[in-house]
């Protein structure tokens, strides 16, 4: 019988499975192919929401923890021999939010740099812009990781920590016994669990429907594009109208990202890479003669407002869930980790887990 078995190694699922580990757990990931090769890899690793002033306290108290926590979960993977996840505090400059007062005042409130720059200062500060800017909002704090060497330096830690790692193993049941949670059961197999968290991205809800829960999770599927640059030609990620590009150490820029309901299909198209494409060069020149590398999409684990459920199951004990985290999962990340593990081991939590309940579906639904 194993200790803690966590359906879906994506980011959630490793860094929970961590949390977990490090407090002296049993844990096992299984996954139905292989570690992070799903949204936690599409991502783009921002380290903050968009526009985080319009988000809910609940999502950025999550935000603000893992904020401060970022660049030392980073340097601890890098001292445990793993790869080097890039924490990179390349600053995020925000084109002509629409709602500036609202932004300046949010970012005075917490204690957050932000400047307000012209469209001069705007240029000064990242060369390469072309787009046309009036008033402008500079993050110098806001950093990134490159999230798929992210889920790597995680899927290396949890090897070499004694985490049970199954791959290629679809959870098609959980198993339960009068309200008790036993295990689960995966391409024609049981494995056994004293506690088991479904930390299934976007399709988290699929299984819990089996046994009567019903949460709003559901796929949005984003496409991104990479083009290959030189190192230092863009410096900053720079956000405008909900498209953004973030440019990586190695000259690699990414520029995303597309918002559509389309289900569970995973395709690419050729309207969102028009959309892309048109957003970049519009933003930055160079864009123009650069040449496009890779263009993918990711399905986000969509939720109401963004907020996930980090929480037990009410009625099967034993059975948790952390998802839900939609464009912010890689952000969210350690905060959700931290305080699915503190409400797992009945630990004083990092933060009110009751924002994060699976009630608050159901209050909404009756109002
Ligand atoms: C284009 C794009 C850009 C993004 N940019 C950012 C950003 O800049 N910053 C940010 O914070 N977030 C960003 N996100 C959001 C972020 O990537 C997601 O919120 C996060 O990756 C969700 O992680 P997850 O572990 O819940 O899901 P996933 O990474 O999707 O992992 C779920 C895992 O569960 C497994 N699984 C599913 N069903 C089963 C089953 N039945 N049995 C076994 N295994 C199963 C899957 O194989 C998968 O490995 C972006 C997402 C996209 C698509």
């Amino acid at each position: 019988m194993m200790g803690t078995l966590i359906i879906g190694g994506g980011i959630i699922g490793l860094l929970t499975a961590r949390e977990l580990a490090l407090s002296g757990e049993s844990v096992t990931v299984i996954d139905r192919s292989e570690l992070g090769t799903e949204s936690s890899w599409a991502g783009g690793g921002i380290l903050s929401p968009l526009y985080p002033w319009r988000y809910s306290e609940a999502v950025n108290q999550l935000a603000r923890w893992s904020q401060q926590h970022y660049k030392q979960i980073a340097q601890e993977l890098i001292n445990e021999g793993c790869t080097d996840p890039e924490w990179t505090q390349s600053g995020l400059l925000v084109l002509d939010p629409e709602d500036m007062p609202v932004a300046a005042q949010w970012a005075e409130q917490y204690g957050m740099e932000c400047q307000q720059v012209d469209r001069v200062k705007a240029v000064e500060l990242e060369p390469a812009l072309g787009a046309e800017s009036k008033q402008s909002l500079w993050f110098p704090d806001i950093a990134q990781i490159r999230n798929p060497r992210l889920v790597k330096s995680l899927r290396e830690y949890c090897q070499q920590s004694g985490i049970g790692l199954v791959t290629g193993a679809e959870v098609t049941r959980l198993l339960q016994n009068k309200g008790i949670i036993s295990g689960v059961q995966a391409a024609d197999r049981e494995y056994h669990a004293e506690k088991v968290v479904i930390t299934s991205g976007a399709w988290s809800a699929n299984l819990l429907r089996e046994v009567g829960c019903d949460v709003d999770i559901n796929p949005v599927r984003g496409q991104m594009l990479m083009y290959q640059g030189d190192p230092g030609q863009v410096q900053h990620m720079v956000l405008k109208n909900s498209h953004y590009v973030i440019p990586r150490r190695d000259g690699r820029i990414l520029v995303g990202s597309t918002l559509e309901n389309v289900g569970f299909d995973k395709a690419t198209t050729d309207e969102g890479k028009a959309e892309l494409i048109a957003f970049a060069e519009g933003l930055m020149p160079c864009f123009k003669t650069l040449p496009i590398e890779r263009h993918w999409s990711g399905l986000r684990p969509g939720s109401p407002q963004g907020i996930p459920y980090i929480s037990g199951i009410p009625g099967i004990e034993g059975l948790y869930l952390n998802s839900g985290h939609y464009r912010n999962g890689v952000i969210l990340g350690p905060a959700s980790a931290r305080l699915m593990a503190d409400i797992i081991l009945k630990r004083e939590p990092i933060m009110d887990p009751s924002l994060y309940g699976l009630e608050r579906v159901k209050k909404q639904r009756n109002l």
